[in-house]
């Protein structure tokens, strides 16, 4: 099924506000910034990763999984030495989403994936929280970074990266912690110690962990109890429990969707066979974001027009989508206020036009 999203609906979905709480800065590197930086760095790129802009856009075409997107995702990380590669990087990323009406993003980092290269953590970072004010300054958007570990790492490596990045979360430069990487089979309760140490030097910091992707939703439910998380990045499986769907409506646990993401890394063969109607229905709160748009086919807008496209959502489902990723977001009141009358004026223009 396909439903008609050009005219009206078109541009109410580019003109909604929007917040975005899954997406990943190491992948927004675009191959043309990637080749530019490999020649920048003097970086050799190993012969896995396609010659041309073109080639790897047709390879990222055609993950097979999500290990295959990864082993390419860690190439590309090669290429971010200096602390101007990440800045540019997330500039990057950050006039990308304003041009969708993105007006508040938290956005993961992963850096173990450069500390273990050698980079130094201060260019990493230093140059995102730099992106961050000045994607501010320049676009008025709100921005916050999310810490992510390495899941495929041990546990033992996590809690040194929380300590390598103390000063950071203490700054308030770093906002939350999450966990990435190779889902299967590395269940959330092996990082409890990591969870539980940071938490406990910083009770206001945001707590999340992707779960619920390729992993069953026993990883949610281990997320939720051990991690002790407000949130799921990912959790479309879900779905698998209706007891975990009527916990996670009550308790209004976001869960931070990808459908672009879920369709390149075959989590499904097709968007439409996403459990969103089932999340409205059960009024599961969750947002929509773009994951790793580089290597996804698409940002934030590309992922609500496919959305659009394949379940012909009604104004009030949106209405759901925007508040609900307005109110779980990690700013602050002030500045939810504000994208809550930005989307209820949004709505009234186009209301008896959609
Ligand atoms: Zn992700």
């Amino acid at each position: 099924m396909s439903f008609d999203c050009s005219g009206h609906i078109k541009d109410f979905l580019h003109e909604l506000p929007k917040c975005e709480h899954h997406l990943h800065l190491e992948g927004t590197l675009q191959p043309s910034l990637l080749f530019k930086l490999a020649e920048r760095n003097n970086i050799t790129l190993p012969d896995l990763l396609p010659k041309t802009v073109e080639e790897c856009d047709e390879r990222y075409n055609n993950f097979a999984n999500l290990q295959d997107f990864l082993d390419h995702y860690y190439i590309g990380m090669s290429v971010l030495i200096h602390e101007e590669d990440f800045y540019d990087l997330a500039m990057a990323y950050f006039e990308k989403a304003h041009s969708d009406q993105c007006l508040h993003s938290e956005v993961f980092f992963d850096p173990q994936g450069h500390v273990e290269r050698g980079i130094d953590i201060d260019n990493v970072v230093g140059g995102f929280n730099r992106a961050c004010q000045d994607a501010t300054t320049k676009f008025g958007t709100t921005n916050k970074l999310i810490m992510c570990l390495l899941r495929h790492l041990p546990a033992s490596e996590g809690l040194k990266t929380i300590e390598m990045t103390h000063k950071y979360y203490e700054q308030g430069v770093i906002h939350g912690l999450g966990l990435d990487s190779t889902e299967v089979p590395n269940i959330p309760s092996i990082f409890t110690e990591c969870y539980q140490d940071l938490k406990q030097k910083f009770p206001h910091i945001g707590l999340t962990s992707h779960a619920g992707e390729e992993g069953d939703f026993t990883y949610i439910e281990e997320a939720l109890d051990h991690l002790k998380v407000t949130r799921i990045d990912h959790g479309v499986n879900a779905v698998q429990k209706d007891e975990l769907m009527e916990h996670l409506a009550k308790e209004e646990i976001l869960l931070t969707v990808c459908p672009m993401s879920n369709l390149k890394l075959r989590v499904v063969d097709d968007i439409g066979k996403l459990p969103l109607r089932k999340f409205l229905d059960k009024k599961v709160p969750f947002s929509i974001n773009s994951d790793d748009p580089a290597y996804f086919g698409g940002y934030i807008l590309d992922n609500y027009l496919a959305v659009q496209k394949h379940f012909g959502l009604s104004v009030d489902d949106w209405k759901f989508i925007a508040l609900s990723s307005i109110k779980h977001s990690w700013c602050d009141d002030v500045r939810k206020q504000e994208l809550t009358d930005l989307v209820h004026s949004v709505i009234s223009k186009y209301d008896g036009l959609l």
